[in-house]
């Protein structure tokens, strides 16, 4: 499994796993937790969750889903911008920590923005660290001048950005894929396969067709090549699960990776980074 380098050194499988949506429906829950376990055994132990997925249910699915291997995965969970308050963090935290049967976090991360200064936020993430909760803190959804303002408010060990980045979300590809790769920051795309749709994409089902692969694959193997990009689908099935793994190990080549830029082209200038 190709890995990612976080700035403390610490290297991470650039392929992990999604849960949001998971623990919303309990006739699912067998196979979500099944799909999770099949992912950790085939080396993607990077397990992204928030207090906001399924109300905290999503925390306990993946609790449940790395009972007795805790030290085999990396769990990242994300809280609430109205929690990422001096007065509120340490406490979210710990109820995150309590769902997810664990006493650290691999990675905490401001889920978006919201009204608390981002200087705050630092601070007491920076707190949580020294007091073992945590042993990093990233952001999410921060556009290049939220990121500017993080590090002047003192955020400059941030760990990454999660955002959304795929085939047809190019526009960070712009300002922010390079001011994250300039600060040794590596990207976290979330919404890889855009929720499915790009599985559906006509044009890219037949490139896959023609290379004898699956389009999930493809819209995976195609952020991978990216250098410092991980990227966490989810999948609820061990099928999925099965088929996004190989795509860790599929190289396109120059033509391919041509085709696709026309199928999905860069858009002409920046734009501001969406969400969803
Ligand atoms: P996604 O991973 O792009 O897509 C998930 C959908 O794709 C599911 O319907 C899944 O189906 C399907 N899928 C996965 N692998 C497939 C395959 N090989 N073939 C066919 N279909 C496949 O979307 P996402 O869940 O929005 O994003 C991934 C993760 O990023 C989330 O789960 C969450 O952890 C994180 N995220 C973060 C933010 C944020 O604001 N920070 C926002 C969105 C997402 P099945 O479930 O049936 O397998």
């Amino acid at each position: 499994m190709k890995t990612v380098r976080l700035p403390d050194g610490t290297n991470l499988p650039a392929l992990g796993q999604g849960t949001w949506m998971m623990a919303e429906n309990p006739q699912r829950r067998r196979d979500e937790i099944a799909a999770l376990r099949a992912g950790i055994d085939l080396g993607m132990t990077l397990i992204d969750t928030a207090e906001m997925y399924a109300d905290g249910e999503s925390e306990r699915l993946v609790g449940e889903a790395v009972a007795g291997r805790r030290d085999d995965v990396f769990l990242v969970s994300k809280a609430y911008p109205q929690n990422a308050s001096r007065s509120r963090l340490p406490r979210a935290c710990e109820a995150s920590l309590e769902r997810l049967g664990t006493d650290r976090l691999d990675l905490y991360l401001l889920h978006w923005r919201g009204t608390v200064p981002l200087g705050e936020t630092v601070e007491v993430m920076e707190r949580l660290v020294n007091a073992g909760k945590i042993l990093r803190w990233g952001v999410s959804n921060l556009d290049t001048d939220d990121m500017e303002e993080l590090v002047a408010a003192g955020g400059q060990a941030c760990a990454t950005d999660q955002i959304l980045y795929n085939l047809t979300r190019r526009g960070p590809e712009h300002d922010l894929l390079p001011w994250l790769a300039a600060w040794g920051m590596p990207v976290m795309a979330y919404s890889p396969v855009e929720q499915g749709r790009l599985v559906a994409d006509k044009g890219l089902r037949a490139l896959a067709g023609e290379l004898g692969v699956m389009p999930a694959q493809v819209a995976l193997a195609w952020l991978l090549a990216r250098e410092g990009m991980i990227a966490i689908p989810k999948a609820s099935t061990v099928q999925h699960v099965r088929e996004n793994r190989t795509a860790a190990d599929l190289a396109l080549s120059p033509e391919t990776v041509a085709r696709l830029d026309t199928m999905f082209p860069l858009p002409s200038g920046p734009v501001p980074l969406a969400m969803l």
